[in-house]
């Protein structure tokens, strides 16, 4: 479900209270304030970005157990790749914004809050190829291998409510996994080899 920054907390809360009814999950993007925190008192489940997230925010987040998905590699491709493409006023916002939203989601990271894994693909030069890069970019900022890992798999699984079915590779869970040349625990960018192997529910399907 997705909230247009037009709407109340109260309207929030609403949608919130009847997606919660019928079981559902919801993300609320929101890269500033005070849509961050206007989403999270409406009780979602997930802030998409969250790039100026604070600590009273991050409060708010570990008593109620809200997930952030950082979605750095949207904002990093626009300096990496659009130069030249893209107008410069563009490719500067993104630059401007990158140092400051890694040092912020950071933060939130370090302080506790559970961090999934998304892109916002569909971004310039962010297309779903572009999803182990968001794992390269998390370690890189001062996630362990593991931990951005676990970004992607059991974090997500909690997320959605599934982790007793997926998320790890245990007796009675749906065996969901890659099959990579190297170990992605001694160098995360494992996993952007682009002839890995992937299996959904223990068959091969690529
Ligand atoms: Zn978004």
């Amino acid at each position: 479900m997705i909230f247009s920054f037009q709407v109340s907390v109260e309207e929030m809360k609403t949608a919130a209270d009847e997606a919660h009814h019928k079981g559902r999950i919801i993300a609320a993007h929101a890269e500033g304030n005070p849509g961050i925190m206007n989403a999270i008192k409406a009780g979602v489940d997930s802030i998409e970005h969250g790039f100026y997230v604070t600590d009273e925010e991050i409060d708010l987040m570990l008593k109620q157990g809200t997930y952030l998905t950082p979605t750095f590699v949207a904002d990093w491709a626009i300096p990496e790749f659009a130069k030249g493409k893209l107008p410069d006023w563009e490719i500067k916002k993104a630059a401007d914004a990158l140092q400051d939203l890694y040092k912020n989601i950071m933060h939130a990271w370090k302080r506790g809050v559970p961090i999934t894994l998304g892109t916002d693909a569909g971004t310039p030069y962010n297309d779903f190829s572009m999803t182990p890069v968001e794992l390269q970019l998390m370690v890189e900022q001062g996630a362990s291998t593991f931990e951005a890992l676990q970004t992607s798999s059991q974090n997500s699984a909690k997320l959605m409510k599934i982790d007793n079915e997926y998320g790890t590779l245990e007796p009675n869970k749906y065996a969901d996994f890659l099959v990579l040349d190297s170990d992605p625990l001694k160098d995360v960018k494992a996993v952007q080899q682009e002839n890995k192997a992937v299996y959904k529910n223990g068959i091969r399907v690529f």
